[in-house]
């Protein structure tokens, strides 16, 4: 059998490969950077801070399934804050059942309302007043679109169970750990899944993965076409050789799958499918505990930022003592004001803003940590392409391609979820490559290896 090629070397990508791989399926993982991991990686300073390029939280179920569980601290504490007008509010209860919210978000109840648009729908879920000052401005700023132009899907991805929330909040408190809290779609929530963290940085998290499959990975490979012939994978072309393979499983951003399809055009308005870029500038402070919690939303469109993120707040081994370090996301766009702004002016720009909540800050600022600018951060559910995104979730729509992993699926994936989808998903890869007819020259191979020779016959 050709071998199946394996677009991308993070979680998804090697998921795919380890699991294929037991299957006896024949692999290739091709990844363009210098390393595996993807998104799934972390670095440490000359200073002993620690900054992870995306994920901070994974869970304990994720750790075991992957093989890292002995290597993984548990994480004690996490929680999220809204600051709004000059206080905070705990994320999800004290906003909801604050006075200012609650009244409109239970009138909200009675009301016939048709949701078109994440703005309907945060509307509808929220009440008004929630809606227009907290959820509609926070999801603007990371998406770069109006609300009103955004799929409602936005909103029922996000959207908490109250009740369920309320018991893992409690099972938090009494276990004394951090139970994840709208961390997994795909499996059940409870107590016993909490946050854990990697010794040595979340890369780590995929090293029994990687070490199973590394023999079939080649590092700095990006495949530059995926060749198509009748609606049907054929072969890859990477750093100008030709690979016939039996199907293609990327991991690659959907926006750049037309570019590198060749003979077909049945993907050419994925094109159109944005992604949010975004900017993350880090500082460090003396002290520790300076936000509300380990995540502050901050819906106020007069301030560069959306989200702040103290990651010592849960994982104290990620600064040295008695000092920390503040995440900033910036949503912006390639080539803007804020894309193209030195380093030290984005550090300046934030920590002007976080002065004007919190100006005691100031005097604890130590020094500018970083800033990382990265083009492919968050899908962007635009309406105008909600029913092909739809669609794209059934069938990539050519045979022997599929697309996984959060940029792959064109979904708010977290680790978790991107884990348990992709091994799924192998198994219509498997099924796929399984009722393959084979090429005429192999089928004719083996049926002449196995007729019997003349004199054999003769023999018998
Ligand atoms: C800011 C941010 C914060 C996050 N926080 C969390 C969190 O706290 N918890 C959590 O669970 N998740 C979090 N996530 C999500 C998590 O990081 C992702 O779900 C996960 O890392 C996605 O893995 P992946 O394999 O799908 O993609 P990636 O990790 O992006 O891997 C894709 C790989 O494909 C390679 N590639 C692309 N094109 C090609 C090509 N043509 N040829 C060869 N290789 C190619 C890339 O180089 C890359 O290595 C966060 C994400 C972001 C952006």
């Amino acid at each position: 059998m050709k071998p199946i090629a394996v677009l991308g070397a993070g979680i998804a990508g090697l998921t795919a490969a380890l699991d294929l791989n037991r299957r006896g399926l024949p692999t290739i993982v091709f990844e363009a950077g210098k390393a595996v991991g993807g998104m799934a990686s972390s670095f440490k300073d000359a200073e002993g801070f620690s900054y992870d390029f995306g994920a901070h939280f994974v869970s304990n179920r994720l750790a075991a399934a992957l093989g890292s569980a002995d290597i993984c601290r548990t994480v004690k504490h996490y929680g999220e804050a809204v600051h709004l007008n000059g206080r905070s509010y705990s994320y999800p209860f004290g906003l909801m059942l604050s006075p200012r919210f609650a009244p409109a978000a239970i009138a909200e109840r009675y009301r016939d309302r048709p949701v078109v648009s994440a703005a309907d729908w945060f509307r509808k879920k929220y009440g008004e007043v929630l809606a227009e000052e907290v959820a509609i401005p926070l999801t603007e700023a990371w998406s770069g679109a109006p609300a009103e132009e955004l799929s409602p899907s936005v909103g029922r991805k996000f959207g908490p169970r109250i009740l369920k929330s309320l018991y893992l909040n409690a099972a938090a408190k009494v276990t004394r750990r951090a139970v994840c809290n709208g961390y997994s779609h795909e499996m059940p929530e409870s107590a016993d899944v909490w946050h854990v963290y990697p010794e040595g940085g979340m890369g780590k998290l995929l090293e029994p993965v990687a070490n199973e499959v590394r023999h079939l990975i080649r590092l700095e490979s990006p495949v530059e076409k995926i060749l198509v012939e009748d609606e049907r994978v054929k072969g890859v072309r990477v750093q100008g050789e030709t690979i016939e393979v039996s199907a293609v499983v990327s991991t690659a951003p959907v926006h750049i799958l037309p570019k590198l399809l060749s003979g077909t055009r049945a993907l050419d308005h994925m094109a159109a499918f944005r992604y949010r870029p975004m900017i993350f500038v880090n500082l460090r402070f003396s002290g520790r505990g300076h936000l509300p919690d380990t995540m502050l939303w901050v819906p106020d469109r007069s301030l560069p930022f959306f989200r702040m993120t103290e990651t010592p707040i849960s994982m104290p081994w990620l600064a040295p003592e008695g000092k920390t370090l503040i995440t900033f996301d910036i949503g912006c766009e390639v080539g803007d004001q804020h894309w193209t702004m030195s380093d030290d002016k984005l550090a300046e720009l934030c920590l002007d803003g976080i002065a004007t909540l919190y100006p005691q800050l100031r005097r604890k600022f130590l020094s500018a940590g970083g800033v990382i600018r990265t083009p492919v951060s968050y899908p962007v559910y635009l309406t105008q392409y909600e029913e092909q995104r739809q669609r794209f979730a059934e069938t990539t729509g050519v045979a022997g391609l599929y697309s996984i992993g959060r940029n792959g699926e064109f979904a708010h994936s977290l680790m978790e979820d991107v884990y348990w989808r992709t091994l799924r998903r192998m198994e219509d890869v498997a099924a796929y490559v399984g009722q393959m007819p084979q090429d005429l020259p192999f089928a004719d191979e083996i049926a002449r290896r196995m007729r019997p020779a003349a004199g054999q016959v003769a023999a018998a």
